[in-house]
């Protein structure tokens, strides 16, 4: 059973002798009498919050994601084909999604919001890692729940190729809203203008003044700002928001791998304008799964919502394509495939 273990606690930008490819024996076979199940990691998913459980715990991030183990699997989410199963609602061959160790096959105990079943398959199956997975719900949780959207409203996304933004944009488009999106390189802003729908999308690594930039592209101001990167992006969209505008803090990627965080100076600008500044966590959500699902397979059968991915190939290529995430190297949703069937 092939493993990606956990070195140790790593402090600036992970490196790939932070996580190391083993091949060890372990008993598959499932404990008698337990409602476990065998599986067989067919996708598994590459989330910039396992950079925070790569951190030394501490309580506070502690309480949002947990830490990795040294010395053991990294903990993920992923998509696999249960091969054992003493769990009444799962039979051999049936699919799940959920929370599993980077490693060919996994004995895990099923919780409630942590494994879902998959029941529709004429999707492509690498999906429930993200658009109908995690990140999906990611999106819907936050721009429907926290931001409050309303019909012509004005909305800024960072990040906005990743695996959540890109949808992120393309509800606020259905919505009705006029939506722009900044993102790292020259082909993210092509696919946000034309593959996504953003009415117009900048590469904030070329701009000199981030203020001056969404002056451009937002004259009267932003209603909603979906928070991705933190940092620099955040001090220059506050002083870009409008009255009563609200911001979701999804994520804060540019501070993940800094020892000593970046500070914010224009937060009295929330004051001022009477800014909604609100953080959240997509696990406080999935009792909204189903209802995700109701809404957003229609919208992808009539090829209304669109979604790219960034697929490596085999087991080995986790752990680069995991730290490609804090470098952009990813075009889309990242994920690695461990088998396909
Ligand atoms: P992405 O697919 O967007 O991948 C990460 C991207 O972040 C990179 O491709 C890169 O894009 C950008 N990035 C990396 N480093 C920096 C930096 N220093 N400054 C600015 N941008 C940077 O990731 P996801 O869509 O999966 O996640 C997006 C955000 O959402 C993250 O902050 C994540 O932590 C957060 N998140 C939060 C959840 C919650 O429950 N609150 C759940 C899921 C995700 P580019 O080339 O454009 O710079």
């Amino acid at each position: 059973n092939k493993q990606i273990i956990f070195s140790g606690y790593v402090s600036g930008f992970p490196k790939e002798s932070d996580l190391k490819v083993t091949t060890t024996t372990i008993d598959l076979r499932i404990p008698e009498r337990s409602t476990s199940v065998l599986v067989k990691n067919l996708y598994l998913s590459c989330d910039p919050y396992m950079r925070i459980s790569m951190g030394k715990p501490e309580p506070l991030s502690s309480s949002l994601v947990p830490p990795f183990n040294t010395g053991e699997p990294i903990i993920g989410l992923g998509v696999s084909k249960v091969i054992d199963s003493g769990h009444p609602d799962y039979k051999k061959g049936d699919l799940l999604w959920g929370v599993v160790g980077w490693e060919e096959y996994s004995v895990i105990t099923l919780f409630p919001y942590s494994h879902f079943k998959i029941h529709h398959t004429d999707v492509p199956l690498s999906y429930y890692t993200g658009l109908l997975g995690m990140p999906g719900m990611t999106a819907y949780a936050g721009f429907y729940e926290i931001c409050s959207p309303k019909r012509g409203e004005t909305v800024f996304v960072s990040a906005a190729s990743g695996a959540v933004g890109q949808l992120v944009g393309q509800f606020a488009k259905l919505m009705g809203c006029y939506v722009v999106g900044s993102a790292g390189s020259k082909e993210k802003v092509d696919l946000l203008k034309t593959k996504f729908g953003f009415d117009d999308a900048f590469n904030y690594k070329e701009e000199n003044d981030l203020n001056i930039a969404l002056k451009r592209y937002f004259p009267e101001g932003i209603d909603i700002y979906f928070e991705n990167v933190g940092g620099k992006m955040l001090d220059a969209v506050l002083i870009n928001m409008k009255l009563n505008g609200r911001i979701a803090v999804c994520g804060m990627i540019s501070q993940y791998n800094l020892v000593e965080p970046e500070g914010v100076h224009n937060l009295t600008t929330i004051l001022y304008k009477r800014i909604k500044v609100q953080g959240f966590a997509v696990s406080d959500f999935y009792d909204k799964y189903s209802k995700f699902l109701d809404f957003v397979l229609p919208y992808i059968r009539q090829g209304k919502i669109t979604y790219v991915e960034d697929i490596a190939e085999g087991f080995e290529s986790g752990p680069s394509a995991l730290l490609g995430l804090f470098h952009g190297k990813n075009v889309g949703k990242q994920l690695f495939v461990v088998a396909r069937e």
